[in-house]
């Protein structure tokens, strides 16, 4: 099998596995129990907020872990709209459902959302978001890094305008962390999402950073977990998974990155090369170094990913959790991109042990997949 959705979901490391086995196993305890045999478990769960503190720069404090990314979107638009009472959201018309429905649901409960256009490439022009802020716009969401077509919104000088005008300001790292630089403090960030199963750790697992200056209710009730933020029983063995896989993402991150940057270029001249009637979507340079998204014309995505399994290559077309759906996906329309060629769209997303032969394997048979599936069109 040759694996290339890594944007969907990455394969859980070794050493995160080592790392929460122990809290699967023989040290099960509650970590809210008072006795010692549940404090190992308390230890595990603060050792390991600690640990991601100190890769984001941030207090221990600021972290509240969660089921993953959706979970802690949903928390910093709920939460924020919550304490707002009613009001302004700007995000962008090319965020992950998580952020998207979201506001839809905030739009069913009176207030009202603008959805920022991007450019051919995906950004988000900082000049159109200063244009539609408002006397009572109090949140501004924009993701760090598409997981459709890879572009890195420039989320210095986004946070930047938002800061200007007092606003908060969430992004959803999802796809970011670990994977390139964040900078809380030069980022103006208030709010970031993050997720485990995106960078070698488990699924199920992910966090809310929250500003401390940044007062927000909960988005779960019930016991005091979380310092009462955020209710359930902690997915101790999860959370220490997440610690250690984040660890060794940020520890390599900047080898990873030139490495998969090298081989997503080769994948990228590839297919230019030699398939026809085909265009990258997304940006050249600012571009999560393992993303690589096409329009392949005349083919459909679908088509293309039903082949590619049949050669045991995993592919993605759209965004995960809405392949399946007949819609083409709302990122590639946003670009501007017709119906037909949204539809018509692949991405690949290489990982940390995706070889060089990998690439030239997968794009020997996409270049046949695609000659067949024209051929058969045109007959
Ligand atoms: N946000 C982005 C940008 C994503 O790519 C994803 C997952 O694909 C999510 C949010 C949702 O994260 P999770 O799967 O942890 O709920």
């Amino acid at each position: 099998m040759i694996y290339m959705d890594n944007a969907a979901t990455t394969a859980l490391s070794r050493e995160a596995l080592q790392e929460m086995l122990p809290y699967l196993t023989e040290c099960y305890g509650n970590a809210s129990s008072i006795y010692r045999f549940g404090q190992r478990a308390r230890k595990a769960v603060e050792d390991s907020r600690r640990r991601i503190a100190s890769l984001l720069g941030v207090r221990p404090m600021e972290l509240y872990f969660t089921s993953g990314g959706t979970e802690a979107d949903n928390w910093a638009l709920l939460a924020a709209a919550e304490n707002a009472g009613g009001g302004h959201i700007i995000t962008s018309a090319i965020e992950h459902h998580a952020v998207l429905n979201s506001c839809k649901y905030l739009e069913r409960r009176g207030f009202s959302v603008s959805y920022l256009p991007v450019d051919k490439r995906g950004f988000v022009r900082p000049e159109t978001l200063e244009r539609e802020i408002r006397e009572d716009t109090f949140l501004i969401s924009i993701m760090a890094a598409n997981n459709e077509i890879g572009t890195v919104q420039p989320i210095a000088e986004l946070g930047t305008i938002a800061h200007r005008h007092g606003i908060l300001f969430h992004t959803d790292a999802v796809q970011a962390f670990g994977q390139i630089p964040i900078d809380i403090e030069g980022m103006h960030i208030d709010l970031l999402s993050a997720s485990a199963h995106k960078l070698y750790g488990p699924k199920g697992v992910g966090l809310l950073y929250l500003r401390r200056s940044v007062r927000l209710p909960a988005l779960l009730h019930g016991g005091a977990q979380e310092r009462g933020k955020r209710a359930g029983t902690e997915n101790v063995a999860g959370i220490a998974g997440f610690a250690r896989a984040a660890e060794l993402a940020f520890s390599d991150m900047s080898e990873r990155a030139a490495r998969e940057s090298v081989l997503r270029d080769h994948l990228i001249a590839r297919i230019e090369r030699e398939i026809p009637d085909c265009f990258l979507n997304g940006d050249r340079r600012e571009r999560l170094p393992n993303n690589v998204n096409f329009c392949i014309r005349g083919v459909e995505g679908e088509s293309l990913l039903i082949r590619l399994d049949q050669q045991g290559i995993c592919a993605g077309s759209g965004a995960a959790c809405s392949s399946g759906s007949l819609e083409p996906s709302h990122v590639l329309r946003a670009l501007g991109l017709s119906h037909a060629d949204a539809y018509g769209s692949l991405r690949l997303s290489l990982g940390r042990e995706t070889t060089r032969e990998e690439t030239d394997l997968t794009a020997d048979s996409l270049r046949e997949i695609v000659r067949e599936l024209r051929t058969q069109q045109e007959s």
